[in-house]
């Protein structure tokens, strides 16, 4: 009986002690950790990216699309030529709207199982601008955009898929995307990507379908010169040739046109990957003027 009251009166000294210091604790870390030092923790979580800081909200996260990418994935908008009213080229039976948006419909299904964030300029049958069709491409300066045509020609023998660039855009275009590259007044800055991106896809499109290769063109269409990021206009074959015609309204041919659309894409997007600067001057530019910092310094 004695050793079990001893036992208990061990116990209870030992529990006692430790709500002790836990209040001890408490006192001491209330005392060192003010609303400054609180303050000075929340930042550095912050900077972590532990936590949001307390004046950036989720919807300025999500209307910050410069230089961000979407949900973490890359994103390329696709452009189905022509709708309603306006049905482009009409050739042996064939209409030109309805194929490109079959087409774009099958490389955007294919780029978002690929964890691309895929947006269209039209889903359905709808007339848009062309004005309406850069002016949301250009919400996006991060993104690919790729405009999706049939051709046609008086020459019945014209056949083979070409695809179209802009090597030089406007200047309100060149000043996005300046702005896009975070470039300072005197940074000079040359733009290839459209030209790149033209070259990824031709030759897998190409390559996937067997088509002739009519090969890249730079040509200042509307969609390629007004829209900020890398851009092409792609024209999947020629409507007004007979055999190229049958392939292009067959379904299983649309299969290995749109693989290809997506397969350049997504070469596009790897090479960007390792290289956020692919496709401009930027990087010979900035190692020019680490080289010119290091040689001044040298000299000292
Ligand atoms: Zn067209």
């Amino acid at each position: 009986m004695l050793k079990i009251l001893k036992f208990l009166i061990t116990r209870t000294r030992f529990l006692l002690a430790g709500i002790g210091l836990i209040i001890l604790l408490g006192v001491l870390f209330e005392s060192i950790i003010g609303n400054n030092n609180l303050q000075i923790v929340s930042n550095i979580a912050a900077q972590l990216g532990l936590v949001k800081p307390d004046n950036e909200t989720d919807a300025d996260l999500n209307n910050s699309k410069i230089g961000k990418l979407i949900d973490g994935r890359p994103v390329v908008i696709i452009d189905p030529g022509h709708g309603g009213s306006d049905g482009g080229t009409v050739a042996g039976g064939a209409l030109e709207k309805e194929l490109n948006l079959e087409v774009a419909n099958l490389v955007g299904k294919k780029l978002t199982k690929a964890q691309v964030n895929v947006k269209f300029t039209r889903g359905s049958d709808l007339k848009v601008n062309l004005s309406e069709r850069s002016k949301l491409a250009n919400e996006y300066p991060g993104a690919l955009f790729v405009s999706i045509h049939h051709n046609a020609s008086t020459v019945p023998e014209a056949h083979g898929i070409e695809i179209y660039y802009a090597q030089s855009k406007p200047n309100s275009v060149m000043f996005s995307q300046r702005q896009y590259f975070k470039l300072g007044k005197n940074d000079s800055f040359s733009d290839h990507r459209g030209k790149l991106l033209a070259g990824h896809v031709q030759y897998l499109l190409c390559s996937m379908t067997g088509a002739k290769d009519r090969g890249i063109r730079d040509s200042r269409l509307a969609m390629t010169r007004w829209v900020s990021c890398p851009s092409i206009l792609i024209e999947c074959g020629f409507l007004s040739n007979a055999k190229e015609c049958s392939n292009l309204i067959n379904s299983a041919y649309r299969e290995k046109l749109s693989a290809g659309i997506a397969a350049g894409v997504l070469k596009y997007l790897k090479m960007v990957d390792a290289d956020p600067y692919y496709g401009t001057s930027i990087k010979a530019n900035k190692s020019a003027q680490i080289a010119k910092l290091q040689s001044e310094n040298s000299g000292l």
